[in-house]
């Protein structure tokens, strides 16, 4: 089972694979893009719920892996459908891939380049500019914010 992405709608990514989907991903859709959808739901595609438990679980599993802010409400339920239904989540999304690395979730990559291993995000300090290597809510040492730098 390959769960689709709102992007694998948009760069219509095809699979001979079963495949699910949720409402959510319906609703960022347009045109073309939303006939696609449509279209596949007629073909057999699973329009999935994920239970609220499951998207707490991922919720925390984001917010354990710093990605918490970079999910949306879509991203994180299409991984605890991707989760549930223990399927391949299709996206190009970086966090998401993360996350659902972190959570032992099959990815397949699109339009971008995966990640191959856990990435290891560098977090910086807004306030004294000090960088960490884990995620903390506040800077431990003058307790500003902590933006995520890519390490690259
Ligand atoms: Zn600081």
């Amino acid at each position: 089972m390959h769960i689709l992405d709102t992007s694998a709608f948009i760069h219509e990514y095809h699979t001979d694979e079963p495949t699910a989907s949720i409402p959510l991903v319906r609703e960022e859709l347009e045109g073309e893009h939303a006939f696609r959808f449509d279209a596949d739901e007629g073909a057999g595609m699973h329009i999935h719920i994920p239970a609220e438990g499951t998207v707490e679980k991922i919720g925390r599993a984001a917010v354990e892996t710093g990605d918490a802010n970079e999910l949306s409400e879509t991203d994180t339920r299409l991984l605890a459908a991707a989760f549930e239904l223990d399927g391949v989540l299709v996206t190009d999304d970086y966090a998401m891939q993360n996350v659902a690395e972190h959570l032992g979730i099959s990815v397949d990559v699109i339009a971008r380049d995966g990640i191959s291993e856990e990435r290891a995000w560098i977090f910086q300090c807004a306030g004294c500019g000090r960088e960490f290597d884990e995620h903390h809510e506040r800077c431990p040492i003058c307790g500003s914010e902590l933006t995520r730098k890519n390490p690259n």
